[in-house]
Protein backbone atom coordinates (compact mmCIF):
# COMPACT_ATOMS: atom_id res chain seq x y z
CA UNK A 1 0.00 0.00 0.00
CA UNK A 2 1.06 3.65 -0.48
CA UNK A 3 2.71 5.55 2.29
CA UNK A 4 0.90 8.61 1.34
CA UNK A 5 -2.35 8.73 -0.79
CA UNK A 6 -4.18 12.20 -1.96
CA UNK A 7 -7.94 11.48 -2.52
CA UNK A 8 -10.00 13.24 -4.94
CA UNK A 9 -8.63 16.41 -3.24
CA UNK A 10 -10.70 19.44 -4.14
CA UNK A 11 -9.71 23.42 -3.07
CA UNK A 12 -10.73 26.69 -3.97
CA UNK A 13 -10.53 30.00 -2.85
CA UNK A 14 -13.26 32.16 -3.59
CA UNK A 15 -14.21 31.49 -7.28
CA UNK A 16 -10.35 29.86 -7.82
CA UNK A 17 -10.30 26.36 -7.94
CA UNK A 18 -7.02 25.57 -6.85
CA UNK A 19 -6.89 22.02 -6.95
CA UNK A 20 -8.86 19.88 -8.77
CA UNK A 21 -9.55 16.17 -8.36
CA UNK A 22 -5.96 16.07 -7.57
CA UNK A 23 -5.32 12.09 -6.82
CA UNK A 24 -1.39 11.16 -6.18
CA UNK A 25 0.46 8.27 -4.41
CA UNK A 26 3.83 8.23 -2.97
CA UNK A 27 5.81 5.58 -2.03
CA UNK A 28 7.76 4.91 1.71
CA UNK A 29 11.06 5.94 1.32
CA UNK A 30 10.61 8.08 -2.16
CA UNK A 31 11.59 11.83 -2.49
CA UNK A 32 8.95 13.29 -5.03
CA UNK A 33 8.88 16.65 -6.23
CA UNK A 34 5.79 18.43 -7.15
CA UNK A 35 7.03 20.67 -10.06
CA UNK A 36 5.53 23.59 -11.94
CA UNK A 37 4.91 27.44 -12.50
CA UNK A 38 4.34 29.74 -10.22
CA UNK A 39 0.32 29.53 -8.66
CA UNK A 40 -0.66 26.20 -9.91
CA UNK A 41 -0.94 24.75 -6.60
CA UNK A 42 1.84 22.49 -5.43
CA UNK A 43 2.04 24.63 -1.98
CA UNK A 44 -1.50 24.17 -1.52
CA UNK A 45 -1.65 20.72 -1.81
CA UNK A 46 1.56 19.94 0.29
CA UNK A 47 -0.09 22.19 2.91
CA UNK A 48 -3.14 19.65 2.74
CA UNK A 49 -1.06 17.26 3.90
CA UNK A 50 0.54 19.33 7.24
CA UNK A 51 -2.85 20.75 8.37
CA UNK A 52 -2.24 24.10 7.27
CA UNK A 53 -5.15 24.31 4.63
CA UNK A 54 -8.05 22.14 4.55
CA UNK A 55 -9.43 20.68 1.27
CA UNK A 56 -13.30 21.38 0.72
CA UNK A 57 -13.59 17.18 -0.27
CA UNK A 58 -11.13 14.40 -0.29
CA UNK A 59 -9.23 12.65 1.91
CA UNK A 60 -5.36 12.70 2.66
CA UNK A 61 -4.05 9.65 3.84
CA UNK A 62 -0.25 8.91 5.87
CA UNK A 63 0.50 5.40 6.88
CA UNK A 64 -2.42 3.70 6.89
CA UNK A 65 -4.34 6.93 9.00
CA UNK A 66 -7.30 9.22 7.23
CA UNK A 67 -5.39 12.73 8.77
CA UNK A 68 -7.90 14.83 6.98
CA UNK A 69 -9.20 16.78 9.97
CA UNK A 70 -6.34 16.10 12.36
CA UNK A 71 -4.42 18.60 14.67
CA UNK A 72 -1.50 19.54 12.41
CA UNK A 73 0.51 19.42 15.64
CA UNK A 74 -0.15 15.95 16.07
CA UNK A 75 0.36 14.84 12.22
CA UNK A 76 4.18 13.85 12.90
CA UNK A 77 4.95 16.13 9.76
CA UNK A 78 8.39 18.30 9.26
CA UNK A 79 8.13 21.09 7.01
CA UNK A 80 10.85 23.07 5.37
CA UNK A 81 9.73 26.77 4.06
CA UNK A 82 12.00 29.10 1.64
CA UNK A 83 11.90 31.71 4.29
CA UNK A 84 13.85 29.72 6.99
CA UNK A 85 11.49 30.46 9.36
CA UNK A 86 13.77 30.25 12.76
CA UNK A 87 13.44 31.97 15.81
CA UNK A 88 15.87 35.23 15.30
CA UNK A 89 16.69 35.17 18.97
CA UNK A 90 17.75 31.50 20.01
CA UNK A 91 21.20 30.18 18.99
CA UNK A 92 21.24 27.56 17.01
CA UNK A 93 21.13 24.58 19.26
CA UNK A 94 17.87 26.26 20.32
CA UNK A 95 16.23 26.28 17.67
CA UNK A 96 16.92 22.84 16.80
CA UNK A 97 16.16 21.60 20.16
CA UNK A 98 12.77 23.54 19.87
CA UNK A 99 11.40 20.86 17.41
CA UNK A 100 11.56 18.15 20.66
CA UNK A 101 9.79 20.49 22.89
CA UNK A 102 6.90 20.05 21.09
CA UNK A 103 7.34 16.38 21.64
CA UNK A 104 6.94 14.02 24.48
CA UNK A 105 9.57 14.20 26.96
CA UNK A 106 12.82 13.02 26.07
CA UNK A 107 16.02 12.66 28.48
CA UNK A 108 18.10 15.17 28.76
CA UNK A 109 20.97 12.47 27.48
CA UNK A 110 18.67 11.39 24.69
CA UNK A 111 17.94 15.08 23.39
CA UNK A 112 21.63 15.92 23.66
CA UNK A 113 22.31 12.93 21.72
CA UNK A 114 19.59 13.77 19.20
CA UNK A 115 20.86 17.41 18.85
CA UNK A 116 24.69 16.28 17.96
CA UNK A 117 23.24 13.78 15.63
CA UNK A 118 21.58 16.32 13.35
CA UNK A 119 24.48 19.00 13.55
CA UNK A 120 26.71 16.24 12.43
CA UNK A 121 24.24 15.80 9.72
CA UNK A 122 24.18 19.43 8.19
CA UNK A 123 27.64 19.86 9.14
CA UNK A 124 27.15 22.92 11.60
CA UNK A 125 29.79 22.41 14.23
CA UNK A 126 31.24 25.44 16.06
CA UNK A 127 27.82 27.18 15.12
CA UNK A 128 25.59 25.73 18.12
CA UNK A 129 26.10 29.31 20.06
CA UNK A 130 25.29 31.41 16.89
CA UNK A 131 22.24 33.40 16.24
CA UNK A 132 20.65 32.90 13.20
CA UNK A 133 21.48 36.52 11.50
CA UNK A 134 25.22 35.63 11.90
CA UNK A 135 24.50 32.75 9.20
CA UNK A 136 24.16 32.88 5.78
CA UNK A 137 21.48 31.63 4.32
CA UNK A 138 22.67 28.66 3.03
CA UNK A 139 23.69 28.17 7.26
CA UNK A 140 19.74 28.67 8.07
CA UNK A 141 18.25 26.66 5.90
CA UNK A 142 20.45 23.52 7.25
CA UNK A 143 19.39 24.04 10.83
CA UNK A 144 15.84 24.70 9.50
CA UNK A 145 16.14 21.07 8.13
CA UNK A 146 18.21 19.69 11.61
CA UNK A 147 14.89 21.20 13.32
CA UNK A 148 12.85 19.30 10.92
CA UNK A 149 15.11 15.77 11.21
CA UNK A 150 15.28 15.88 14.73
CA UNK A 151 11.70 15.27 15.43
CA UNK A 152 12.19 12.08 13.26
CA UNK A 153 8.92 12.87 11.24
CA UNK A 154 6.84 10.88 9.08
CA UNK A 155 7.40 12.54 5.81
CA UNK A 156 9.20 15.87 5.47
CA UNK A 157 8.14 18.36 3.32
CA UNK A 158 10.16 20.65 1.21
CA UNK A 159 8.49 24.05 0.13
CA UNK A 160 10.76 25.82 -2.58
CA UNK A 161 13.37 25.52 0.58
CA UNK A 162 16.51 26.81 -2.07
CA UNK A 163 14.95 29.17 -3.88
CA UNK A 164 16.66 32.03 -2.09
CA UNK A 165 19.95 30.61 -1.87
CA UNK A 166 22.35 31.84 -4.61
CA UNK A 167 22.87 29.79 -6.93
CA UNK A 168 26.44 28.55 -6.19
CA UNK A 169 25.29 27.06 -2.90
CA UNK A 170 22.53 25.75 -3.81
CA UNK A 171 24.12 22.85 -5.54
CA UNK A 172 25.55 21.79 -2.90
CA UNK A 173 21.95 21.64 -0.52
CA UNK A 174 20.64 20.11 -3.07
CA UNK A 175 22.56 16.95 -2.84
CA UNK A 176 23.23 17.27 0.90
CA UNK A 177 19.13 17.06 1.63
CA UNK A 178 19.16 14.19 -0.84
CA UNK A 179 21.94 12.31 1.11
CA UNK A 180 19.98 13.08 4.55
CA UNK A 181 16.43 11.84 3.05
CA UNK A 182 18.54 8.69 2.10
CA UNK A 183 20.25 7.81 4.85
CA UNK A 184 17.42 8.02 7.06
CA UNK A 185 15.21 6.41 4.84
CA UNK A 186 12.59 9.08 5.24
CA UNK A 187 9.75 9.88 3.09
CA UNK A 188 9.95 13.42 1.49
CA UNK A 189 8.09 15.86 -0.58
CA UNK A 190 9.54 18.33 -2.49
CA UNK A 191 8.08 21.34 -4.29
CA UNK A 192 10.29 23.42 -6.49
CA UNK A 193 9.36 25.56 -9.58
CA UNK A 194 13.00 24.31 -11.25
CA UNK A 195 13.02 21.30 -13.19
CA UNK A 196 16.29 21.56 -12.97
CA UNK A 197 16.63 20.80 -9.52
CA UNK A 198 13.33 18.27 -10.03
CA UNK A 199 15.36 16.35 -12.27
CA UNK A 200 18.45 16.05 -9.96
CA UNK A 201 17.02 15.36 -6.60
CA UNK A 202 13.56 13.39 -7.33
CA UNK A 203 12.53 9.56 -7.75
CA UNK A 204 9.39 10.61 -8.94
CA UNK A 205 8.08 13.79 -10.57
CA UNK A 206 4.79 15.18 -10.37
CA UNK A 207 4.43 17.77 -13.10
CA UNK A 208 0.94 20.03 -12.16
CA UNK A 209 -0.10 22.98 -14.45
CA UNK A 210 -2.92 24.80 -12.99
CA UNK A 211 -4.65 22.53 -9.92
CA UNK A 212 -3.78 19.35 -11.87
CA UNK A 213 -1.17 16.94 -12.67
CA UNK A 214 -0.16 16.64 -16.24
CA UNK A 215 2.34 14.22 -15.65
CA UNK A 216 3.77 11.72 -13.56
CA UNK A 217 7.40 9.29 -13.55
CA UNK A 218 11.14 9.41 -13.24
CA UNK A 219 12.70 11.91 -13.65
CA UNK A 220 14.47 10.33 -17.09
CA UNK A 221 10.13 9.23 -18.58
CA UNK A 222 9.66 12.73 -18.11
CA UNK A 223 12.98 14.16 -19.63
CA UNK A 224 12.68 11.98 -22.65
CA UNK A 225 8.54 11.49 -23.19
CA UNK A 226 6.68 14.05 -22.30
CA UNK A 227 3.19 13.33 -23.02
CA UNK A 228 2.09 16.92 -23.40
CA UNK A 229 2.83 20.41 -25.07
CA UNK A 230 3.03 21.58 -21.82
CA UNK A 231 5.03 19.24 -19.94
CA UNK A 232 7.35 18.98 -23.50
CA UNK A 233 7.98 22.38 -22.72
CA UNK A 234 8.13 22.87 -19.21
CA UNK A 235 10.60 20.10 -18.78
CA UNK A 236 12.40 20.79 -21.76
CA UNK A 237 12.45 24.41 -22.30
CA UNK A 238 12.18 23.41 -26.18
CA UNK A 239 8.89 25.16 -26.79
P1 LIG B 1 2.24 27.36 -6.09
O1 LIG B 1 2.78 26.88 -4.80
O2 LIG B 1 2.20 26.32 -7.16
O3 LIG B 1 2.93 28.60 -6.58
P2 LIG B 1 -0.11 27.98 -4.52
O4 LIG B 1 -0.60 26.67 -4.03
O5 LIG B 1 0.64 28.82 -3.56
O6 LIG B 1 0.70 27.78 -5.87
O7 LIG B 1 -1.34 28.85 -5.02
C1 LIG B 1 -2.28 28.36 -5.94
C2 LIG B 1 -3.33 29.43 -6.17
O8 LIG B 1 -4.07 29.62 -4.97
C3 LIG B 1 -2.77 30.79 -6.57
O9 LIG B 1 -3.66 31.37 -7.50
C4 LIG B 1 -2.79 31.54 -5.25
O10 LIG B 1 -2.91 32.90 -5.47
C5 LIG B 1 -4.01 30.97 -4.55
N1 LIG B 1 -3.92 30.96 -3.09
C6 LIG B 1 -3.01 30.26 -2.36
N2 LIG B 1 -3.23 30.44 -1.03
C7 LIG B 1 -4.31 31.26 -0.94
C8 LIG B 1 -5.02 31.80 0.16
N3 LIG B 1 -4.69 31.53 1.43
N4 LIG B 1 -6.07 32.61 -0.11
C9 LIG B 1 -6.42 32.87 -1.39
N5 LIG B 1 -5.80 32.40 -2.46
C10 LIG B 1 -4.75 31.59 -2.26
MG1 LIG C 1 4.31 27.67 -3.68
Amino acid sequence: MAYIQFEKINKRFGANHVLRDISLTIEKGQLVTLLGPSGCGKSTLLRTLAGLEAPDSGRVILDGEDITGKDPRRRNVGMIFQQYSLFPNMTVRENIAFGLKMQKKLPAEEINERIARVIDMVELHGKEKSLPAQLSGGQQQRVALARSIITEPKVLLFDEPLSAIDAKLRKALQLRIKEIQRSLGITAIFVTHDQDEAMLMSDVIHLFSTGKIEQSGRPIDMYTAPRTRFAAGFIGHYN
